[in-house]
C-alpha cells in the first residue's frame, strides 16, 4: 500500500447489530483532521489490487479513534472485504477527510432538519457528539430535528445514544421511525419512511422554507423524494444538502 497516500488504521473494536450492519472503530498512527459530517476513504489491498470507498465518520473530531457504521452489500466490491475485519486487523485510510456535508453556517439559519436512512445517520451522530462535547460547536439557539428511519428498529445502531444526546441538547428533537413495522412487532414508535414524516415534524417545529437548512443522507430514493417534497415547500436549492451513498442500478431495459 502507498503509505504516502494512506494511513494504516488498526481495528480496535467491532459491534454487529444484525447480519448486515456493524460498527467499527479504528486507531490511526497520527492525527486525522476532519469536520463533523465529513467522510474518510477506506481502502483494503489484496491480490486483486486496492479496493476503496468513502465512509461517513461517526466519531467526533475530539475522539482518539475513528468510528464507522457499515452496511454489507453482499455482491459489493468493498463491504464483503470490510466485513471480514476483526480487532487487530488493518484497514487503510486516505490521509485527508473530504466532503461538504457539514453544518451550514454560511446561510445563517438557526434551524437544521437532518434526515437519514440507516447508516446515513453517521454524519449526524458526529455532529451531535461534537455539540454535546462543546456547546460552542453550534451557535446559541440552534435547533435541530433529526428524522432517522430504518426498515426495522434493530437497524438504528445509535438509537440509545441519540436519545441521550437529544435529551441533553435542549434544541434537538429526535424522531426514529420504522417503515416495515409489521416485521417488528415490538416497535411502538413512529412508523413510515423518513420522507413520509418530514412535513409532519418540520411543520410542527416551525422549520419552514427560508429559515431552515435541510441535510439528507443515505438511500438515494429517500434523498430524491425528500428533495422533491422540500422543493415543493419552497426550500431553495442552497438550503438542501445531500450525501447520496450509492447510485441505484438502472431498471432493466424492456
Ligand atoms: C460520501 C459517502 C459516504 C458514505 N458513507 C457510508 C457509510 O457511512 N456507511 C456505509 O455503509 N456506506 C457508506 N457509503 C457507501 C459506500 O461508499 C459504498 O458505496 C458501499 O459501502 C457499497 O460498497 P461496495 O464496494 O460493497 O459495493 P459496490 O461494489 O460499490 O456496489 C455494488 C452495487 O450495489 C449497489 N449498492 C451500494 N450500496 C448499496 C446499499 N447500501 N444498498 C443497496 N445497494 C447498494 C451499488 O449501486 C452497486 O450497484 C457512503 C458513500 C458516500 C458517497
Amino acid at each position: 500500500m502507498d503509505t504516502s497516500k494512506y494511513l494504516a488504521g488498526e481495528v480496535t473494536a467491532r459491534q454487529d447489530l444484525c447480519a448486515d450492519l456493524w460498527t467499527m472503530r479504528l486507531r490511526l498512527p497520527s492525527a486525522f483532521a476532519f469536520q463533523p459530517g465529513q467522510y474518510a476513504t477506506l481502502a483494503l489491498e489484496d491480490a486483486d489490487g486496492v479496493h476503496e470507498r468513502p465512509y461517513s465518520i461517526v466519531s467526533s473530531p475530539a475522539e482518539a479513534e475513528l468510528e464507522f457504521f457499515f452496511e454489507l452489500v453482499p455482491h459489493g466490491e468493498v463491504t464483503p472485504r470490510l466485513y471480514q475485519l476483526r480487532p487487530g486487523d488493518t484497514v487503510y485510510v486516505r490521509k485527508s477527510a473530504k466532503g461538504l456535508f457539514v453544518l451550514d453556517r454560511k446561510r445563517g439559519h438557526g434551524q437544521h432538519l437532518l434526515v437519514s436512512t440507516v447508516t446515513g445517520v453517521a454524519p449526524f451522530v458526529s455532529m451531535l457528539r461534537s455539540w454535546a462535547r462543546d456547546a460552542s460547536w453550534a451557535p446559541a439557539g440552534t435547533r435541530m430535528v433529526l428524522i432517522h428511519a430504518g426498515s426495522r428498529s434493530w437497524e438504528f445502531g445509535y438509537a440509545e445514544e441519540l436519545r441521550q444526546l437529544a435529551a441533553g441538547l435542549p434544541g434537538v428533537q429526535l424522531v426514529l421511525s420504522v417503515s416495515r413495522h409489521w416485521e417488528d412487532a415490538d416497535w411502538t414508535g413512529e412508523r413510515g419512511r423518513a420522507e413520509d414524516l418530514i412535513r409532519k415534524y418540520a411543520d410542527a417545529a416551525g422549520f419552514g422554507a427560508g429559515s431552515t437548512a435541510a441535510y439528507l443522507c443515505g438511500h438515494p430514493q429517500m434523498i430524491e423524494n425528500a428533495k422533491g417534497m422540500l422543493t415543493r415547500c419552497g426550500f431553495p436549492k442552497a438550503d438542501l444538502h445531500e450525501e447520496i451513498y450509492f447510485i441505484l442500478p438502472k431498471a432493466a431495459a424492456h
